[in-house]
């Protein structure tokens, strides 16, 4: 996916993003970093086609977003939004299907092919034992594992997930995280994802991009993304670069830089 120069702005005619340019690599799982408000979320929906930039282009495939159809979109591209509410009496496998309403025909019933995706996406999420649940007795962890379910039993080479570990303790964190990285790796999938934690973005990432007031001012692979210097730029906070045998790259903060 190439992204040319791309400009956004809501209603209120404030530019959100002020010409991002940048390659999402294929097969591959980029992280996207940036303090609250710098157009983390705006990005993904830019890249999605839920909005439409108001400058600049952007190549999936070969081909410009502008041209692709909802329904072929759809098979490209899942994205898990930041906040996603279901109806209360939805249950875990039927969230699941929605995923599959871009294969289906109308008024059709699910084909064996849709039944066989959401079981692979349900036993991928482990969720298999889950899904007669009420998605709302779920934990948080099962929650965001169920919206990735449905993202995944729509069958896309890319998968986009706003801040999937929000709100989770740190377990259900890495059991996402190490979701993530299994389905890259063993599926194949390329994974564009909006992280807030440093370490876990450069111990789960191939690549990383940084944001700031609308504006992607580092971008590459997460080893070399990652300095003192821009952590101090980006988010006003000093840190300690170190370094372990077995995890690589990491940082301890030390709080924040004052003004003087
Ligand atoms: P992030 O995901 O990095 O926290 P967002 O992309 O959600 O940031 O928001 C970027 C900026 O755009 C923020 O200043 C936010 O207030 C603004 N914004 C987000 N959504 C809308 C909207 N629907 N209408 C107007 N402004 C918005
Ligand atoms: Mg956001």
């Amino acid at each position: 996916m190439e992204i040319n120069n791309i400009r956004f702005s809501y209603q209120d005619k404030v530019e959100r993003l002020k010409g991002v340019s940048t390659t999402i690599e294929k097969g591959k799982i980029t992280t996207i970093l940036g303090p609250n408000g710098s157009g983390k979320s705006t990005l993904l929906s830019v890249l999605s086609k839920l909005n439409q930039p108001t400058h600049g282009e952007i190549i999936f495939n070969g081909k410009s977003l502008v041209q692709y159809k909802a329904k072929e979109l759809a098979k490209n591209l899942s994205i898990v939004q930041q906040t996603s509410v279901a109806p209360e009496d939805m249950t875990v496998e039927k969230l699941v299907y929605y995923g599959r309403l871009p294969y289906q025909q109308m008024f059709k019933m699910p084909s064996e092919q849709d039944e066989e995706k959401v079981n692979w996406a349900l036993a991928k999420t482990g969720l298999t034992d889950k899904k007669d649940a009420l998605l709302s007795s779920l934990s948080g962890g099962q929650q965001q594992r169920a919206w990735i379910a449905l993202a995944l039993a729509q069958e896309t080479p890319y998968l986009f997930l706003d801040e999937p570990t929000a709100n989770l303790d740190i377990f259900y964190q890495y059991e996402i995280l190490a979701l993530v990285k299994e389905l890259c790796e063993t599926d194949g999938l390329t994974i564009v994802m909006v992280l807030h934690d440093i370490n876990q973005s450069m111990q789960y990432s191939d690549r990383l991009m940084v944001m700031k007031e609308g504006k992607l001012i580092a971008h590459g692979p997460s080893e070399e993304v990652i300095t003192k210097e821009l952590l101090q730029e980006v988010y006003g906070i000093q840190v300690m670069m170190k370094e372990d045998a077995g995890i690589g790259k990491y940082i301890v903060p030390v709080g924040p830089v004052h003004a003087k």
